[in-house]
């Protein structure tokens, strides 16, 4: 209750009693929907005017860490989280700039009073926020962030452990059982929420629009059809779809999806979590709906398990300082990898000659997402199996072109496959040419993202330079012509990589306990 009449931020309740009533600042930045978002919640309440902000920080944003796909999904979710506060008679305000820069003259254009975010835990996200606290503060402005971008509050499972992130996976779910189950999500707000708002006024419409992909400066001729549109509403649609499945859903284990399926053989949903157009704890409840009272299937292979996968490397990214790198990084094996800018630009241009490899990263590059086992054969290819470059050129490769390009996420996945944290057992290689026929026998997977190839025999379809000059000139693609020959031989530089990673754990600093012959469990650990 603030007493002073004359506040811009105050209406009488009662001649007596006055209740602030803010001018909040609802700020956008992962998070981007209106279910389960308490931080919204927050900025609505005792709120007379309300601006819904998003910051295109060119820290963020800028071409060489966010690549036009990921750009697109930024702006088709920005459209469509625009749409929907339309629908409660609000808007999206959209600026460019540094948050520490753009956001003190906010205050000060708009008289704000308040100013509410989801909590945000990677350290860049961290130190601006602290930054911009501080500059609100100055301001006295009131600050309010919540925890929703994911299952639990990750400081709360870093205390439980004794200050320390849990390094395995079991160690994890041990500690979340503890903290009982995920918090149930919220509801979007209604109309009736926003009663006592002040509708926009269109007045400010120019100035703060989403821009287009060519205002951004984008060259969108060459952009491929886009098959996951990013936005709320496209979340939660996909998400209704998949969870109508039921059978599909209480059966899912992840070992036995493929990576190489025409369709994606997972839910793709992981976009959507990554710029937080789904709630975590949303899918989480939904799926638990889905399995009340039928059996089925449990972490770490289930659905409820990959959230829990989803959780554990965000612990993990809080709790091991320096998280995306290896120097710095006391969780993480130092290896000698090697810098080879041939051998780099073969695997991000997809031109590596193994066609299994090429079509993954060809995908990666036209859609925007791949499948986590081929994520695997790629990032483990890149690394300990064959090229030996740094799992950190894999990260800044992936962070640029997927969809879902998740700090944590990545910067955790990477190190688990180059056997450098978490995973151990670097003995255990994946062949660029056994791996992918598993699944895929006829190679289709490789005609469709590699159709210079669609002629070959289903028997050289993955090794295209067995096949005998008349099968290449009659298939119209000669290797080493048309199509690249394999940049490595693979049984032979695997398995002197395997010597090169036993060197590196040997090197390790005595008290390093995880040990390469340690049983991790089964092949459930190996494909985390
Ligand atoms: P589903 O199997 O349907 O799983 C549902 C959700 O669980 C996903 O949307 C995701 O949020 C979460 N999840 C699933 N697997 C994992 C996992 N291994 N780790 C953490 N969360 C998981 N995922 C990202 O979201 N962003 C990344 O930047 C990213 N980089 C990766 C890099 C490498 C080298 C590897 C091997 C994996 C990476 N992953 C990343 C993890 C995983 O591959 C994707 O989350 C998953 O493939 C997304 O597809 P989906 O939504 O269909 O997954």
């Amino acid at each position: 209750i603030v007493p002073t009449v004359s506040s811009p931020a105050c209406f009488a309740l009662h001649p007596q009693v006055f209740i602030m009533a803010h001018v909040c600042i609802h700020w956008f930045r992962k998070g981007l929907r209106l279910h389960d978002n308490p931080a919204l919640m927050a900025a609505l309440r005792d709120c007379k005017e309300l601006y819904p902000l998003f910051i295109l920080d060119p820290y963020l944003y800028d071409q060489n860490r966010a690549g036009i796909n990921r750009l697109r999904f930024l702006i088709s979710s920005l459209q469509d989280l625009d749409c929907s506060l339309r629908k409660l008679n609000s808007r999206l305000f959209v600026v460019r700039g540094k948050p520490e820069e753009v956001l003190p003259k906010l205050f000060t254009k708009w008289n704000v009073t308040k100013l509410t975010y989801e909590y945000d835990t990677e350290p860049y996200s961290r130190s601006r926020d602290k930054n911009v606290t501080m500059l609100a503060e100055e301001q006295r402005i009131q600050v309010s962030y919540k925890i929703s971008h994911t299952l639990y509050d990750i400081d709360r499972i870093i205390e439980e452990n004794n200050g320390k992130p849990p390094l395995t996976y079991n160690r994890l779910r041990d500690i979340v059982k503890a903290l009982g189950s995920p918090k149930k999500p919220i509801p979007a707000p209604t109309v009736e929420d926003m009663k006592n708002i002040a509708p926009f006024s269109e007045k400010h419409k120019p100035e703060y629009g989403i821009p287009s992909l060519e205002e951004l400066g984008l060259d969108t001729s060459s952009l491929a059809e886009e098959i996951f549109p990013g936005g709320e509403q496209e979340a939660l649609r996909r998400l209704d779809a998949y969870m109508q499945r039921t059978g599909w859903v209480c059966s899912f284990e992840k070992p036995n999806t493929s990576p190489n399926s025409l369709s994606p053989s997972t839910t793709v949903l992981s976009p959507y979590m990554t710029f937080g157009c789904l709630s975590a704890r949303t899918f989480w409840w939904r799926l638990a709906e889905v399995y009340q009272g039928v059996s089925h299937s449990d972490p770490p292979v289930s659905l409820h398990g990959q959230l829990l996968w989803r959780e554990f490397f965000y612990t993990a990214s809080v709790g091991i300082p320096n998280f995306n790198k290896m120097t710095g990084n006391p969780a993480c094996t130092q290896v000698d990898w090697d810098e080879n800018q041939e051998y780099l630009a073969a695997w991000r241009e997809a031109r590596t000659g193994f066609p299994f490899i090429d079509a993954i990263m060809t995908q990666l590059r036209q859609e925007g997402w791949i499948h986590h086992l081929a994520r695997h054969a790629v990032a483990c290819f890149l690394t300990r199996g064959d090229l030996w470059i740094s799992w950190e050129e894999g990260q800044k490769v992936f962070e640029k072109l997927l969809l879902d390009g998740d700090w944590a996420l990545n910067a955790g996945n990477w190190q688990w496959l180059s056997a450098s944290t978490f995973f151990h057992q670097f003995f255990r290689v994946y062949s660029p040419v056994a791996f992918g026929k598993k699944t895929d026998k006829n190679g289709d997977y490789i005609k469709k993202y590699l159709p210079i190839l669609k002629k070959f025999p289903p028997q050289y379809i993955y090794e295209p330079w067995k096949a005998p000059r008349s099968v290449q000139q009659a298939a119209g693609c000669i290797v080493g012509k048309d199509y690249p020959k394999s940049i490595i031989e693979h049984e032979v530089i695997s398995k002197k990589n395997i010597q090169r990673m036993k060197q590196a754990y040997a090197r390790r600093p005595s008290g390093s306990t995880e040990s390469p012959t340690k049983k991790q469990g089964n092949f459930v650990y190996f494909i985390c």
